[in-house]
């Protein structure tokens, strides 16, 4: 990767950012360190965001004082990390994260850096200088760099004009890039959807191709990107794109071969649809959980594994359960979906059954019951795509609406005899009763 001499300097007034967007807790940081003789700059994403007029979610920083002497000059200081060890400087519970310039990964010495056989890189972590470390990030507009006193953003990279282009371009060559790190090829989509800039050619034309190295990611580092990716506001693009890189079938094979299969675009639909209800939750500043969307994600392999073990079990609550082990043990190894996540997922699905339910003590239980409403959630989305009559959903929620008394009255079993023409006899198979 060549290395360009000299930098762009802008200041920030032609920019046209205004120096009191910038987190003064950060600012302060660059303050002490410059005064102490160091170089320091708010870096990556804050910068980003702040030229898109978006309030950035953190602020870094970037310095060439090392991990001891940041420590040294801040007592609000913790060092973490063992390989490549960074400074949190603790303001209350707001914490700045401060880093040391980081070098390229190949021309160390070996002890300090190594490579896998595939190109994927195992260890990054070896101090490097300004420039070094501006070309070790990931997109050129992730590489620009704030001098808050001087109050200029200095650019290396060419990230100014991408990102007036609102392009992302991987530095470097994009095949390497994405080979070194392929949780590379999940934040350009992140990033394509969240600023709403195009990748550029060199970087899209490979990512394909190179979605299958995912699965050489631990599960871990994949659950956190997983989260980001799809808790946000854009979830509906982000899910889209995912599946036009061959993403989503790195990320959840399963699911992928059932839409594939699928005879009809209520599977893919259904999760369309959650993708939607997420992005309008959060803009109205309700809580989103990850296992109700992963609940959704999952559902159509679980639903036909159901299916097909149907007759082997005593219940259809059985055979979920059964069906949930499989696939939760197959997607697990893919991406660690903590237990607290993947609990309620299974309550979720298992509940379903319970719908068919409509008379009796033990659905006037289920109305109690911690999971109800998730589970009414769902089975209200299953409703929408045809996979449960749309008369129980409106029962269901009808009886949410009134008073216990009545309630009672619509379970009885002779009310509900009355009130209703009787059931034929394969939706009474359906009833669960276990
Ligand atoms: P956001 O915080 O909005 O998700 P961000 O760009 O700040 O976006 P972070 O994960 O916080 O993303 O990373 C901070 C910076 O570190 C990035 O802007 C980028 O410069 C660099 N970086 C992060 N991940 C990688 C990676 N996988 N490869 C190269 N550089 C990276
Ligand atoms: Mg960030």
């Amino acid at each position: 990767m060549s290395l360009q001499k000299e930098p762009t300097t802008y200041s920030l007034r032609e920019l046209g950012l205004s120096a009191d967007k910038l987190d003064r807790h950060a600012v302060s940081i660059t303050d002490r360190l410059v005064k102490a003789g160091f170089q320091a700059y708010l870096v990556g994403g804050c910068v980003r965001d702040l030229l898109l007029g978006l309030h950035p979610k953190d602020f870094d920083v970037s310095t060439n004082a090392e991990p001891e002497q940041i420590q040294a000059l801040f007592r609000n200081c913790r060092l973490i990390g063992r390989r490549f060890r960074l400074a949190h400087i603790h303001f209350g519970r707001h914490i700045i994260e401060v880093a040391t310039f980081r070098g390229p990964h190949v021309k160390h010495d070996k002890n300090n850096s190594h490579a896998h056989k595939d190109g994927r890189l195992l260890r990054d972590n070896v101090y490097g200088t300004l420039e070094e470390d501006a070309w070790r990030r990931d997109f050129t507009v992730n590489a620009l760099y704030l001098d808050a006193q001087k109050k200029t953003v200095i650019d290396y990279v060419g990230g100014i004009e991408d990102h007036q282009n609102k392009t992302l371009r991987l530095m470097g060559d994009p095949v390497t890039r994405l080979k070194e790190d392929p949780v590379r090829l999940l934040r350009a989509v992140r990033f394509r959807a969240k600023l709403g800039f195009e990748l550029e050619s060199q970087t899209e034309t490979p990512m394909v191709e190179m979605a299958p190295l995912l699965k050489d990611i631990p599960s871990a580092r994949l659950y956190d990107e997983i989260l980001k990716l799809l808790l946000n506001t854009k979830a509906s693009a982000v899910f889209e794109m995912l599946r036009q890189y061959g993403l989503f079938e790195a990320l959840f094979p399963q699911t992928a071969l059932c839409l594939k299969k699928a005879d009809s675009n209520a599977p893919l639909a259904l999760i369309e649809q959650a993708m939607k209800n997420t992005e309008s939750r959060l803009i109205n500043n309700q809580g989103v959980t990850p296992y109700f969307l992963l609940a959704t994600i999952l559902w159509e392999p679980v639903r036909r594994l159901t299916e097909q073990n149907r007759h082997t079990f005593n219940s259809d609550t059985q055979a979920i359960h059964a069906a949930a082990n499989d696939v939760v043990a197959h997607q697990i190894s893919r991406i660690a979906i903590p237990r607290r996540i993947t609990t309620p997922m299974r309550e979720v699905w298992a509940l379903q059954p319970r719908f068919h339910k409509q008379m009796g003590v033990r659905c006037l239980r289920f109305l109690e019951h911690p999971r109800f409403r998730a589970a009414y959630d769902f089975m209200l989305l299953r409703a929408q795509h045809g996979e449960i009559d749309k008369k129980i959903a409106d029962w269901w929620t009808h009886i949410q609406t009134l008073e216990p008394s009545e309630q009672k009255l619509m379970t009885r079993p002779n009310q509900f005899k009355n009130k209703r023409k009787p059931r034929k006899k394969e939706q009474s198979n359906k009833t669960d009763s276990d």
